[in-house]
């Protein structure tokens, strides 16, 4: 399937493979606009929807449903705090190969995969423990 990229498109794409991180579409018009390529913001969902049914970006939601994109070169996945909602960014992926043998299996072009963690933080975990310890000793 060759497509041809809008400009938007292209620029875009250009601007997530600078950034190297993951940007919502509100944070890429600003990015645009800063680099007087300024496109309006159905633009940008329109032209990171293309995108995306192309392979390219790859789209992650945060528990409070804002949605981040990235070029699709990054594997990189988190541990995400329910609490504070930090996100800590792990080196490991365990499922390269399982992809590959999915891919196999089922004869279906993977484009990317997405896998997160979630819980409590350290910081957030000894703040639980403490608020448990208090309500006990003051039963
Ligand atoms: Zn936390
Ligand atoms: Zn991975």
């Amino acid at each position: 399937m060759k497509l041809q990229r809008t400009r938007s498109q292209a620029r875009i794409l250009n601007l997530l493979t600078t950034l190297n991180r993951a940007v919502s579409a509100q944070d890429i018009y600003v990015e645009l606009r800063n680099l007087d390529q300024s496109m309006g913001l159905a633009t940008v969902y329109r032209a990171l929807e293309a995108l995306k049914l192309e392979g390219v970006v790859q789209v992650r939601t945060l528990t409070n449903g804002e949605s981040l994109y990235s070029g699709v070169q990054r594997d990189q996945h988190h541990l995400t705090c329910l609490n504070c909602g930090e996100s800590i960014p792990i080196d490991e992926c365990p499922v390269h190969q399982l992809e590959n043998e999915l891919q196999d299996s089922h004869q279906f072009k993977i484009y990317y995969h997405t896998l997160e963690f979630f819980g409590l933080c350290d910081r957030c975990a000894v703040a639980s423990d403490t608020e448990t310890a208090d309500s006990t000793t003051h039963q």
